[in-house]
């Protein structure tokens, strides 16, 4: 794994006073780019050639420079990441960047800062791993069954990685389990149980909180170690199971799907939001615990809130969400920390520009 000592090395010889941000096009992007703009730090759009023109439409969310691949593959090349450095790039890493180029491949060979503390994508990747983040932060999670034989209720099959829903299904009882399984299996899609995670199938209403934590700023909140942590915007997804409805009396097959195709905006009743952040707190603590210095920046707790049992942490994505680009003007929880209008995107440029006038981008960076 590179080290942080040596990204912070590489961090020591940029030219602070011409810091970029840069990011792939594709999943938020375009509101890191619009966010960028408006704190007034330039940015680098890394865009697949055809795609392009799409980018160059969005005149508001115009990166200052596009660097043109023909395959994602060509952002690890030893040449694209001297040009990254070369332009002082801060990497703000996406869903997109971390499944097209790999946690892995982030992890062990990409050496240019990004922001935020990379070793979260070690502590994502796996669910398993993922899971005993959450047992340690002491939040309500779904149960999970090692042994298929075992499964006593209905449960939810994920493979590993992020996936957006892709290729889930439900079992209601060990039977139903090993014949899906199977499925998969011969069509070679899963090899053996150690692809997959049986998780407690949880009724319930979604509700996707997305958080920030500033350790720039003082504490603001019991529990916390230090820094500030803020609210801004809850989402909820749409999968294709929201629609199954539309194909009523029959179930259509086809809407069994958990696939994310989009989001739209919620808001929680008011006395919801002390529980998110009491859960939110105990995640970025645990996270400090485990992975030192723990969490920096986006993050965004995936929870299902069931009445008897209240919110249940089913995944924390450690990074800007795609919910996010519901808010490029402020959420309707942005508007009660500040006056301006806050997207998730234009809050991690100020941060970054806050940093530099601190002299401390080295706290955000890894
Ligand atoms: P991403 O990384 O983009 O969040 P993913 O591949 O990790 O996607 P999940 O978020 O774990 O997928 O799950 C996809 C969807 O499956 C959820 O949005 C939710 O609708 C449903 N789901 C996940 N876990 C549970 C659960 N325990 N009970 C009920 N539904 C669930």
């Amino acid at each position: 794994m590179i080290s942080r000592s040596e990204i912070l090395s590489t961090l020591s010889q940029y030219n602070e006073s011409d810091i970029k941000i840069g990011t792939l096009c594709s999943h938020s992007s375009l509101q890191i780019f619009h966010g960028a703009r408006r704190e007034g730090i330039p940015s680098v759009g890394i865009v697949l050639k055809e795609n392009k023109p799409y980018y160059e439409s969005f005149t508001n969310a115009l990166p200052e420079m596009f660097l043109e691949v023909q395959d994602y593959k060509e952002i690890m090349t030893d040449n694209f990441q001297k040009k990254l450095i070369s332009e002082n790039v801060i990497i703000i890493p996406h869903g997109s960047l971390v499944e097209y180029i790999g946690a892995e491949n982030l992890l062990e060979r990409f050496r240019v800062p990004m922001f935020g503390n990379r070793l979260t994508l070690y502590w994502e990747s796996d669910r398993r791993r993922q899971r005993r983040w959450l047992k340690e932060a002491g939040v309500n999670s779904p149960t999970i069954y090692e042994n298929p034989s075992n499964i006593d209720k209905p449960v939810i099959v994920k493979l590993h990685g992020a996936k957006g829903g892709r290729g889930y299904f439900k079992a209601s009882n060990s039977q139903e389990f090993f014949t899906k399984f199977n499925e998969l299996r011969m069509r070679k899609l899963i090899s053996s149980l150690d692809d997959i995670i049986i998780e407690e199938f949880i009724a319930g209403v979604r509700y996707y909180p997305h958080f920030f934590l500033s350790i720039l700023e003082e504490k603001n909140l019991p529990g916390l170690d230090e820094g500030r942590l803020e609210l801004l915007g809850i989402d909820r997804r749409l999968e294709v199971i929201d629609e199954i409805h539309r194909g009523l009396p029959l179930i259509i097959e086809d809407y069994l799907d958990y696939t994310v195709t989009g989001n739209v905006g919620v808001v929680v009743r008011e006395k919801y939001l002390v529980d998110l952040l009491r859960y939110a707190v105990r995640i970025v603590s645990s996270a400090r615990k485990l992975f030192y210095p723990g969490l920096i920046g986006p993050f965004c707790l995936e929870t299902i809130y069931n009445p008897a049992r209240g919110f249940i942490v089913f995944e924390v994505s450690a990074r800007i969400v795609a919910g996010t680009n519901l808010y490029p003007d402020g959420s309707p929880y942005s508007t009660y920390y500040y006056d301006e209008p806050m997207s998730m995107g234009r809050r991690i440029a100020k941060e970054i520009r806050r940093a530099v006038n601190l002299n401390s981008l080295h706290k955000l960076v890894y």
